[in-house]
């Protein structure tokens, strides 16, 4: 089933469509970035197909790059080289997946299978995203323009990474536009064993699950591994409130490190009960299995202030919301959500104990989310020193600046 649905996908055309850009997309292109706008687009020998290849040219007629075509989507082209002409074939894609993987070693000797092993334009392949939990590979496209490229892609993964499944996941603007998916699925099985169940990984020595086929992103937050490993050594003797924990990655950790007492909080039912799993899979640790760890479910603004009229208050408080500002006309409210979220975590905060907030809005950068914080600590009369501020991990390199979203800040309230 699997390589009959591969094989009837479209191909790749032979032909290469020549584009000519305005200067500001020419500057922008030679400068590295990944990403032409239809708005850059000075002149364009030919209309074509998701996939086809793109030849970016400037004033003069110089090649700038070699990118992916997709006419439905804003963003026209994704480069896939600069400055060099390549032929993009079995070869090329098998090189960057084995460059990429080869970035992660250091992570399999820390007890890690769940991680990102392609980080898309950052790992020079754009719009793709490719995640891996222990023998499968869940590879996530963000446009249509790799539906024609799958099958060499699969073919390369199968070669490099050498799984036993790969699960293929979707986002939502390409799953609103079926009639370009040519029989392709959100959850379709792309190669190996079919998946039923969850699937089981290591993070750092931890035992988690995820959904691969449901879960959001790919079925589980990797990008937060380092800062959970934080967590754990924050949290020896103290108690600890995990607010947005769906399936509980930083609760685990803390109980792990001692926590007294855990409570996660989230509005998904089913990413508590996998919470729930998660520390069950764990309890070869002795700390894990002492731990004693309680679940709300709801909305996390409605829940923090209950807590605070219940008088309850934590050592240490967890708040990692999704991405409060997706579009820029968003930034304004996504500022007051942080605001407010800051104000109710320290309202449940003990004196002296430790905020951790961590923001994946790429319009907010990390010295503006930290101002964010600082000023929300000083209106709430709980002045703030901030302690750390992190960034990505090995496995989310970074290589152009929307391509940076994630960062999480350590606070405490300043000594009196
Ligand atoms: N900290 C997690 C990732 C958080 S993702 C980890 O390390 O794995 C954001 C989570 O917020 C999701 O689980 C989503 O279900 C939850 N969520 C979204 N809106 C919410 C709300 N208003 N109240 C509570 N949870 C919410």
């Amino acid at each position: 089933m699997p390589r009959r649905l591969i094989q009837s996908l479209p191909r790749p055309s032979d032909n290469r469509i020549a584009i000519q850009l305005f200067p500001r997309a020419e500057r922008a292109i030679a400068r590295g970035h990944p990403w032409l706008f239809a708005h850059g687009i000075k002149r364009q020998r030919r209309a074509g197909e998701p996939g086809d290849l793109a030849v970016l040219f400037d004033r003069d007629d110089r090649f700038l790059a070699v990118g992916l075509y997709d006419p439905l989507s804003p963003i026209r082209v994704r480069v896939l080289q600069h400055g060099r002409q390549a032929t993009i074939d079995r070869t090329w894609f098998a090189e960057r997946i084995a460059h990429a993987w080869r970035r992660r070693a250091p992570l399999l000797e820390q007890s890690t299978t769940g991680f990102r092993v392609v980080n898309g334009a950052n790992d020079g392949l754009p719009g793709v995203v490719i995640d891996r939990y222990s023998g499968t590979l869940v590879i996530k496209l963000y446009t249509h323009a790799w539906i024609p490229h799958l099958a060499t892609v699969v073919e390369c993964m199968r070669e490099v990474l050498e799984p036993e499944s790969i699960i293929l996941r979707l986002n939502r603007r390409m799953q609103a536009k079926v009639e370009h998916l040519h029989g392709l699925s959100d959850g379709a099985l792309l190669f190996g064993r079919a998946i039923s169940g969850p699937t089981l990984f290591r993070e750092n020595g931890l035992t988690f699950e995820a959904d691969v086929l449901r879960g959001q992103k790919t079925g589980f937050f990797l990008d937060q591994r380092d800062n959970r490993l934080l967590v754990e050594g924050l949290s020896r003797r103290r108690s600890v409130l995990n607010v947005f924990s769906y399936t509980g990655g930083f609760s685990v950790y803390a109980a792990r490190g001692g926590a007294t007492e855990i409570l996660s909080v989230d509005l998904s039912s089913r990413a508590l009960n996998v919470a729930r799993r998660n520390f069950q899979h764990n309890q070869s640790d002795k700390a894990v299995a002492a731990a004693r760890h309680h679940v709300i479910r709801g909305d996390a603004f409605a829940i923090l202030s209950d807590l605070h009229d219940e008088g309850r208050a934590f050592d240490v408080v967890i708040v990692d919301p999704p991405a409060f500002a997706k579009a820029s006309s968003d930034v304004e409210n996504a500022i007051r959500s942080y605001q407010m979220l800051v104000r109710q975590g320290l309202d449940v905060m003990n004196p002296g104990g430790i905020l951790v907030a961590a923001s994946c809005s790429s319009r907010i950068d990390a010295q503006s989310f930290a101002r964010i914080v600082r000023e929300a600590g000083g209106k709430a009369g709980r002045p703030l020193q901030l302690l750390d501020q992190t960034g990505h991990a090995i496995d989310h390199p970074i290589s152009f600046p929307e391509g940076e979203y994630l960062t999480c800040v350590y606070a405490t309230d300043a000594p009196g």
